[in-house]
């Protein structure tokens, strides 16, 4: 039996969206996916949340780079300092 498909967005419709943290960008920056219907959403520059296009795809990647080399010379430092 084929499974229906309009399923999940009638679910949502009804029900509202059901959004689950889908990755960390950065401790302020997320990106959400509705577990019913895979609507993807991200946290915006204002802290709302907004519907995650490729544009905010596209910024997020940046601020992930930044936060991941900023977080990553932070443990450097601390394991350095630890060491010395
Ligand atoms: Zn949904």
């Amino acid at each position: 039996m084929k499974k229906p498909n309009q399923l999940p967005k009638m679910y949502c419709n009804l029900f509202g969206h059901d959004y689950q943290v889908t990755k960390r960008v950065t401790y302020h920056v997320k990106e959400y996916t509705c577990r019913h219907c895979k609507t993807q959403l991200t946290t915006n520059s204002n802290g709302s949340l907004t519907k995650l296009t490729p544009k905010f795809k596209e910024i997020n990647a940046i601020l992930e780079r930044i936060h991941n080399s900023r977080t990553q010379r932070l443990k450097n430092k601390n394991l350095s300092s630890s060491i010395y």
